[in-house]
Parts: C-alpha cells; structure tokens; sequence
C-alpha cells in the first residue's frame, strides 16, 4: 500500500520550503571549515543579538522546566503599548510564519481561495494548499505586488488577501497610497494580511500607517516579526495585529504554548531596545549601497530592495548558486517556486561579508 495516499491529494501536492542551506550542512558536504562559511541565505540580522536582549534570555533559562505564559501576556501588553492596540487584537506565533498559518487554519479551506502575487514569499502559496483552499495567482508588474489587478482577482469563495510589504524575494514595496486605495477597494468579507516582516528596515516615510487603519478595517490583518531586525530568527517570535473576532479565532486555533518562554523575555527585551533596530536599519541602508555598488561593477542588474536582501540577476543562477557554495558563500536561489532563474537573493550582511560575497560572485561569473 501507498501511505502517501492516506494524505489528501491537495496535501500530497505540496512543494516544500526550501530553506536557506545551513553552515553545518554545507561544511559537511564539502569538507569546508564552518568558520570560513558565510551564510546570506535567510535575511538574518548580521549584528546578532543585541546586549539587553541577550541578558533577558539568559535570565530566562533558569524558567526552562516551567511552560510558558500560553498567553504571552508580558509581550501582549509591551506590544500594545507600542502600538496603541488593545491586548484582544494581538496574536503571538513561533515566528511570524506561525501566525500566517493561524490565518489560513482559521480562514481557509477547501471550497474557499486566497489571492497572492507571482514572486511573494512561499509561505503564502504553502498555507493556502495545506488547507485544500484554491490560490489565485496574480501575475507580478515589474517583480511587484500589482495590487489593482489583484483587487480585480478576489471572488465569492476569497476570503484572503496576502500583501508581503516589502515583498521576499524581490524586495518591492506598494507605497502607502496605493495599498491603502487597494484596501478600501477590498471587501469587508475578505481579510486582507500585509505581512511587515522588513518593515524596520523601512525609512519612516516610507512605512504605510497600517496600524491606523485597523481602526477602519476590521478586515486587516497586520503581520510583524522579531526575527529580522530584532534579530531572533533562532528564537522564532512573530505577531499578528488584527481586529479582535479575528484574533480571537486564530488564537482558537493556534498551539497552547506555541511561543517559548525563552523567547517571550528576549523579544520583550528586543522591542525595548530601539538602538539596536536603529543600528541594523543603518548598517543594512549602508550594506545595501555596498552591494549594489559591486553589482553595479560587475555589470549586473538587481531589484531595487527596500528589505535586508537584493535579488540580482546573474544569469545562469543556479550554475553560479553552485559556484558561490565552493566559495563558502550561500546565498538563495530563486529559481523553482519563486520563478525568478535568473537571480539570485543574497542578504545583506556586515560589510566583510559583503565584500566576500562581491569577490567570490566576481569569480564564479568569471569561471
Ligand atoms: N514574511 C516574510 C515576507 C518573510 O520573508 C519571512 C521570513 N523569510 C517571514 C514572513 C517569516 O519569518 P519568521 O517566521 O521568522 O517571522
């Protein structure tokens, strides 16, 4: 017997996550010294853990046999006095990912669809078909979220929307009038998510007053996380803001004890610690100019980004992926899922990394 055929056909026909390829698995493969590895494959925060942050975690570790607070409640009330939100309106995840699929575990299912662009992040593609829901696929404009025609696409059975702002992997961005036209247009009875995974590396002008709109559209559902400029992708916390029915239902349908204690004091710690996020948003501004420098003297095009990554055109992209691994270089491929074979992503990285990454994409197109 085939156990494969136990899973719904719609569960079989999933194409997994491909995630950034780690340092140890890529050492062991080539016999390389991890320490001369340089990982720019996941839109990490090459400045690590902040001070602060990383006494609260050591604080934390004495609590380890305990659960956690199921409720999150320390990060619940910092998060909302932050952002002006009742407690009732936030959703914690075991990163932002996990809040994603809280959405589509609460919203979707089969007879029902999701609407999402050609290039935006896999998850939303991932989510949708893990509950049997059907995807409507919009057509990219200019590797962007076409937000018009993706208003145009929703019909009866829709009852998400998913807006990645900056998207990953291309790094485009709907500036705030456009998307909050796109959000008017749409219907109240289809939640619209905008995930802000980069949204600190934003310049204040540019962020979209999403938070604000909230008050207007109960249908919206705004996603943040504290794995990129906060930098606790390891720890893996991420949030939803949203109008309380909404969380209400997602937080039915989430884990108990879906956040670690662990990981509840650092991203408390985190969001205290503005210097930090400052720091990373000026770093990555300063990295990202270095990097399309070099790409500019390797006469090589790019999207222009507005997250911690760049996506460049290379050309033959999974040859030169390849090439950049010899190097000890990882970057991310964009080929498959994402249709993009002809770039690849890299993550901005400290400005030795990325002077790495320029001379050994020197070398491997020159191979
Ligand atoms: N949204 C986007 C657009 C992302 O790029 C990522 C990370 N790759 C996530 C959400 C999820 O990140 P996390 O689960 O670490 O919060």
């Amino acid at each position: 017997m085939d156990l494969s055929e136990l899973s719904p056909a719609y569960v079989r026909s999933i194409a997994p996550y491909q995630p950034g390829k780690p340092i140890s698995e890529l050492a062991r493969e080539l016999g390389l010294d991890e320490r001369k590895i340089i990982k720019l494959a996941s839109n990490e925060n090459p400045r690590g853990v902040g001070p602060r942050t990383r006494a609260a975690i050591e604080a934390a570790f004495g609590e380890i046999a305990r659960y956690p607070d199921g409720n999150g409640y320390d990060l619940k009330l910092a998060l909302s006095k932050r952002y002006g939100v009742d407690l009732s309106q936030i959703v914690l995840g075991n990163g932002s990912n996990d809040v994603l699929e809280l959405v589509a575990l609460a919203f979707l299912g089969p007879g029902l669809s999701s609407v999402y662009s050609q290039h935006a992040f896999a998850v939303y593609p991932l989510a949708t078909q893990a509950r049997g829901a059907r995807a409507i696929v919009v057509p990219a404009r200019e590797f962007g979220h076409d937000v018009e025609a993706m208003a145009g696409a929703i019909t009866h059975d829709t009852r998400v929307v998913w807006i990645a702002n900056p998207n990953n992997p291309t790094g485009t961005l709907v500036a705030s009038e456009r998307l909050e036209a796109f959000v008017r247009r749409v219907p109240e009875r289809v939640l619209i998510v905008i995930d802000e995974a980069y949204n600190e590396y934003l310049h204040a002008n540019l962020r979209s007053p999403t938070v604000a709109w909230l008050k207007r559209h109960p249908n919206l559902v705004i996603t943040r996380t504290f794995s990129k400029a906060y930098g606790l992708a390891g720890l893996r916390v991420g949030y939803a803001l949203a109008h309380p029915s909404v969380a209400d239902l997602m937080n039915r349908v989430r884990q108990p004890f879906n956040v670690n204690g662990v990981a509840l004091a650092a991203a408390v710690a985190a969001l205290n610690d503005m210097e930090f996020v400052a720091r990373s948003y000026a770093d990555n501004l300063q990295g990202m100019r270095q990097v399309e420098e070099g790409a500019r003297a390797l006469g090589l095009e790019w999207i222009p980004s507005y997250g911690n990554f760049i996506t460049i055109r290379v050309g033959r992209a999974a040859e030169i992926y390849k090439r950049l691994l010899k190097r000890g270089v990882i970057v991310r491929p964009v080929g498959g899922g994402y249709q993009l074979p002809e770039h690849l992503r890299v993550t901005i990285g400290t400005a030795e990394e990325n002077e790495r990454f320029l001379a050994a994409l020197a070398a491997s197109l020159r191979e």
